[in-house]
């Protein structure tokens, strides 16, 4: 991509509304721009971040045996009456009349019509186990937007619903979805560590929610130290292998990590004390098993083995896939901008011109940018007419991992200089050497 001919509007100044250090990053960067309170546009390099989040997403639910669908924003009223939850929900809930007086909804959630898609299809125990999932946009109407995606109004959630004929299925599902999930957020270059979280009036030990330690996070968190030492890694999965996903499971979450909805101070004081952590964390996903609620509420029920109806076993299981940009930038950032994890980097090298116009570096910033596509890679070639301090502190707010930068002077003894976003460090290399460096 040439800069000359994208769109990505940086600011110079700091956005006064901004408080935290990633809404500030987004908004200068030229990724998001507001509407109105909670509610963004995606300018392309956000939307192309957002992209690569929800691919990963996609493409490790499919690892683990789920099925991608797609269910709608806007929701009938009259689901959410048969649970129960159409008056319970609150004022989070953007309700909705149509024009024929029917009352809608813009999803918070997707329990109620999942449910109803299932029990219009699935009759027989045979058809289970079964995940279906979808990553769609939700609306909740929150009291107080802020934090640019962290909690704005309308967001990006991954949402699956798993079914099971019995309970030790129901928890081989929830395992399942730790697994992954474990997987999924390694991938996006965090940490993000389960924690015990609240079962609300539904009660139980099996609810996770994954937290992101960050200053600017909104929850209080507790937790032993020998947590963060946990890497998933490169690991063989069996997602049908119960025992696997049970060991995975036990290894992740027997050290002490709660929010401070469930902290227990008398067995966070087993901890030894030098372990001992508070700090806070970002919620970027939760699993949760809750057994017959919806299914018995909303009569999804299977033929059982013997013949008889069961009501299904369920769980649902989110990732904030918008939020996750917001928790990558507070966990990778300097005070020159954003550091992206090569995972999810929207450009993988930027290409500076320090002399636009010069026949010489035109000619050799345009090989580089063909040899790096010719590796499957993406570049974004500064190719503006701008000071060289300008290139610089725009590729330096927006992050890419690796930055080449070419001139006339380095040109004149073959050489480029190759500088990694992270660590500062540059090396003056051949244009070919610097190319298989990134590759
Ligand atoms: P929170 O405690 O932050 O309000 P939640 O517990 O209400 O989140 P869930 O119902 O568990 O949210 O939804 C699954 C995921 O969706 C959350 O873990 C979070 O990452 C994301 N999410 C929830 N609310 C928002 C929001 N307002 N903006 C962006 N992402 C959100
Ligand atoms: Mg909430
Ligand atoms: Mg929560
Ligand atoms: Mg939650």
């Amino acid at each position: 991509m040439r800069l000359s001919r994208y769109f990505l509007p940086v600011l110079k100044e700091t956005p006064s509304e901004a408080q935290i250090v990633s809404h500030r990053y987004m908004l200068r960067a030229g990724m998001i721009k507001q509407s109105s309170a909670g509610i963004y546009s995606w300018l392309p390099l956000g939307f192309k971040v957002l992209r690569k989040l929800e691919n990963i997403v996609h493409e490790e639910q499919v690892r683990a045996g789920h099925v991608p669908m797609l269910m709608p924003t806007l929701q009938s009223a009259d689901l959410w009456r048969e649970s129960g939850r159409y008056d319970d929900y609150g004022e989070e809930m953007l309700r909705i009349t149509d024009r024929h007086g029917r009352d809608m909804l813009y999803g918070p959630t997707n329990e109620e019509m999942i449910t109803d898609v299932f029990r219009s299809n699935v009759s027989s125990y045979k058809d289970l186990p079964l995940t279906l999932y979808h990553i769609q946009w939700k609306f909740r109407d929150e009291v107080r937007p802020r934090f640019g995606v962290m909690r704005g109004r309308e967001f990006l959630m991954k949402d699956g619903y798993t079914f099971d004929l019995t309970k030790d299925d129901a928890l081989h599902a929830y395992n399942r979805h730790l697994v992954s999930y474990l997987r999924t957020y390694e991938r996006m270059g965090l940490q993000a560590i389960p924690m015990r979280a609240d079962g609300g009036p539904i009660g139980g030990d099996y609810t996770h929610e994954f937290l992101v330690l960050a200053e600017t996070g909104e929850s209080e968190v507790f937790y032993d130290s020998a947590v963060t030492d946990l890497k998933f890694g490169d690991r063989d999965i069996d997602f049908d292998d119960k025992a696997q996903c049970q060991g995975i499971l036990e290894e992740f979450t027997s050290k002490y990590a709660r929010t401070d909805e469930t902290h227990d101070e008398a067995l966070f004081n087993a901890v030894p004390e030098e372990r001992r952590r508070t700090a806070r964390g970002i919620e970027v996903g939760q699993i949760f098993y809750f057994g017959t609620k919806y299914s018995e509420a909303m009569g999804a029920t299977v033929q059982g083995p013997d013949g008889k109806p069961v009501p299904v076993e369920m769980g649902s299981h989110g990732i904030g896939v918008s939020r996750l940009l917001g928790a990558i930038i507070e966990a990778s950032h300097d005070d020159k901008g954003i550091i992206w994890p090569e995972g999810v980097t929207p450009f993988h090298v930027g290409i500076v011109n320090l002399k636009q116009g010069d026949e010489e570096a035109d000619a050799a910033c345009e090989a580089i940018e063909k040899s790096i596509e010719a590796l499957g890679l993406e570049p974004l070639y500064d190719d503006r007419k701008e000071r060289a301090g300008g290139k610089f502190a725009t590729m330096d707010l927006i992050g890419l991992p690796w930055r080449i930068t070419v001139g006339p002077r380095g040109l004149k003894n073959g050489v480029v200089e190759l500088t990694s976003r992270r660590t500062g460090e540059s090396e003056e290399l051949s244009p070919e050497a610097a190319v298989q460096k990134i590759a």
